[in-house]
């Protein structure tokens, strides 16, 4: 296991980060002339709070975190994206992720210009710590895991996942944007022991809340500190720390939806499988699964002709003719199997 001393880009550890208004103020005052304000227009003329520290309360409780082991960004979008600022010196290191998975890891690369090393998930999606290992090297910073997986739907294997933890010296990143959805525990659990694991998690699935684009990262206190460093300042709009408060304590609201689509989800992979066009239904852990068909292009098109849109992934390595289908509500899923049934026809 690298330090993190080791890990982060130079100029990262030498930063003086920004210090706005509201990071150098926190005590009680009633009269506020420091950040050029407007004085019109309450609650939207006051900058928000930058940590979030309300939102991580609620988090806290939730997850079972502590508070400073929480980073809250725009969409876990931005914690993907922190992870090669802060750690991936560009055209100098690379990270390595498996394939087919979430395509950010690879764009986020791409943007910030480094190498992006991909090992192949086994023919059952199946992840081969081994083979993904092999890729990494002295400038490997990061490896990228998504479980349950984009857009295949499965579980990674804890063992295979632990080898990885075990054996891979920098950042290992777990994103766990369907974790709420699955059985598995999550791998927040396993912080204390693993000082450089990165858990990301967000608010855009189970919690059914995309619009506000809130999404989180767990780790440990130095690199959350490391994030909140580098992050925009204002970085979770006032609205969207507002709307995410509310959301977060009704999360009893949040399993029922969870139960209603999980069974959903039953329902509608046993409708799907008596379908002729259906070939292979590949097993799911999500709010989605991955289905191999007769002809997936010429069934996507059908189907946006009917005013239904699916994911067409039949170009995507291992996923030839599989479309991928989000669960929705019980009526838009009898809407798809019906248009399903008179296309057979
Ligand atoms: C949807 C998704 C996310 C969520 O991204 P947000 O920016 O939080 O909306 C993250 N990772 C994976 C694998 C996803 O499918």
């Amino acid at each position: 296991m690298k330090n993190l001393d080791e890990l982060v880009r130079k100029n990262i550890l030498q930063l003086t980060p920004y210090s706005c208004a509201r990071n150098e103020f926190s005590g009680v005052a009633k009269v506020f002339l420091d950040a050029n304000e407007s004085p019109y227009n309450a609650p939207l003329n006051r900058y928000p709070d930058p940590l979030q520290r309300e939102v991580k309360r609620a988090v806290a409780a939730v997850k079972n975190v502590n508070e400073d082991c929480i980073f809250i960004g725009n969409g876990s979008d931005e914690a993907i994206d922190l992870v090669f600022r802060i750690f991936c010196e560009p055209a100098a290191d690379n990270v390595v992720a498996f394939k087919p998975t979430y395509g950010m890891y690879e764009v986020c690369a791409g943007i910030n210009n480094i190498e992006y090393r991909a090992a192949m998930l086994n023919a059952d999606f199946s992840l081969s710590a081994e083979r993904l290992l092999a890729l990494a090297d002295s400038r490997t910073k990061a490896v990228f895991l998504c479980t349950p997986n984009n857009p295949t739907g499965n579980s990674l294997d804890f063992g295979e996942v632990k080898k990885v933890l075990d054996s891979f010296a920098g950042i290992t990143v777990i994103d766990e944007a369907y974790g709420d959805f699955s059985e598995q525990k999550s791998y927040r659990e396993l912080l204390p022991r693993y000082p450089n694991l990165i858990v990301l998690n967000t608010m855009s699935k189970a919690w059914a809340s995309a619009g506000i684009r809130l999404g989180m990262a767990f780790a440990a206190k130095e690199i959350i500190a490391l994030m909140n460093n580098v992050k925009y300042p204002y970085n979770i709009s006032l609205p969207s720390q507002r709307e995410a408060l509310s959301q977060l304590r009704r999360k009893e609201r949040v399993d029922q939806w969870i139960k209603m689509i999980l069974s959903e989800r039953r329902r509608v992979i046993s409708e799907f499988s008596r379908l002729d066009i259906c070939r292979k239904i590949f097993p799911t852990d999500a709010n989605f699964f991955l289905v191999r068909v007769s002809d997936a292009p010429e069934i996507y098109h059908y189907l946006l002709g009917c005013g239904i849109v699916v994911r067409d992934r039949s170009r995507v390595e291992l996923c030839d003719n599989a479309l991928r289908i989000t669960i929705g509500t019980r009526e838009e899923n009898d809407a798809l199997l019906n248009a399903l049934r008179q296309y057979a026809k």
